[in-house]
């Protein structure tokens, strides 16, 4: 008996990406029974689900992200080791994404479908990286799905920022980044390239990064920024600072001694994005898979047959096609296209806000 084409046993809902025979969502955009989760960003890790299957560090990030609306029955499960629910066997393989970061892999009957989630190709020092799973069907983002996205290495960008900081001694450096994943990926970065001076951070960054340290992921020494002892006064030159990028537009960041302004986004590839934003010192530094690493990773897990989630669909639906690859677009209602590109919902910082 041949075995099921993955499109009778998964299907898109308003909920988002249903598994018919083991009855759980993955991803879900809205609150259900059972759901498995691939990684802890706000558009994958939503509140108030029932019982979550996620690997121990995406459980412990959405407890933290989530307090309440946190799994309320949390079911962890290891990289590698799999779970068979109603008779669909669910494994979890790292997606090279962020801290926990998970792609799904779903058998059943002898078919294969696999939820990357978010991924990259890149190494991280901060996460496991992507293993590729051969498979029948394989579910993408397609958050650079453009040839124009050529995401380069990270470690130059780092190096790029570190120049700047020797070029302008008495300036802060106010590199804007996401809190989880990006954050901790560009300390571990600064690490590598010999930074071993205290690094600052907005309130809002700080809980995710001890997050990361109690999973052995070592930051070195983190401070908070402090607050000027004197009015006009200005701290931190010659330092970095880390914030989120919405805190760039803040009073928050006038403390800083006379600060350039870095944001650290895959979107910074486009110059007219930091123009706008006004970014001083663009860092093409992503946590998602740019338009080759797509192409090859697809290639490489050889599915004949390739959902997207969201981003650039037809772009990418169109360059499969031309390599004998069915593309469809699920069209997924809740995703941003990028973590990068819209903010997620930070706590408003204990210290920060005033001054
Ligand atoms: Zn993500
Ligand atoms: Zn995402």
């Amino acid at each position: 008996m041949a075995a099921p084409h993955p499109e009778s046993w998964i299907r898109v809902t308003p909920q988002g990406l249903y598994c018919e025979p083991g009855d759980f969502f993955v991803d879900p955009a809205l609150p259900v029974a059972r759901a498995v989760i691939t990684h802890g960003h706000s558009d994958h890790a939503r509140p108030g689900h029932d019982a979550v299957l996620a690997t121990p560090e995406t459980l412990a990030i959405m407890a933290a992200r989530l307090g309440e609306g946190g799994p309320r029955s949390p079911q962890p499960l290891a990289y590698g080791q799999s779970v068979t629910q109603n008779g669909v066997r669910v494994t979890l393989v790292p997606a090279g994404h962020v801290l926990g970061s998970a792609q799904v892999v779903l058998d059943w009957q002898g078919s294969r479908l696999v939820v990357s989630g978010d991924y990259k190709r890149e190494a991280d020092p901060t996460c496991a990286p992507f293993e590729p799973v051969s498979c029948d069907v394989f579910v993408t983002e397609a958050t650079f799905a453009l040839p124009v996205f050529r995401h380069p290495p990270a470690s130059g960008e780092v190096r790029r920022l570190l120049d700047s900081v020797s070029l302008f001694p008495d300036r802060a450096h106010l590199v804007g980044c996401y809190a989880l994943g990006k954050c901790q990926r560009l300390i571990a970065l600064l690490r590598q390239a010999g930074w071993d001076r205290p690094i600052h951070l907005h309130g809002a960054q700080a809980s995710m990064c001890e997050l990361y340290g109690r999973f052995g992921i070592a930051l070195g020494e983190l401070r908070p920024v402090p607050r000027p002892q004197k009015r006009g006064e200005t701290v931190l030159p010659g330092e970095i600072v880390l914030a989120p990028p919405s805190a760039e537009a803040s009073p928050w960041m006038r403390r800083l001694a006379d600060p350039v302004t870095a944001v650290a986004s895959g979107w910074m590839r486009v110059r007219q994005r930091a123009k706008a934003r006004g970014v001083e010192l663009p860092l093409i530094v992503s946590d998602h898979a740019d338009w080759d690493d797509l192409l090859a990773t697809i290639a490489e897990v050889g599915a004949p047959e390739v959902w997207v989630t969201h981003g650039r669909e037809e772009a990418l639906i169109h360059a499969l096609a031309g390599r004998g690859v069915r593309g469809r677009a699920l069209h997924l209602l809740g995703r941003e296209e990028d973590e990068d590109a819209a903010p997620e919902p930070e706590p408003e910082p204990a210290e920060g806000a005033s001054a």
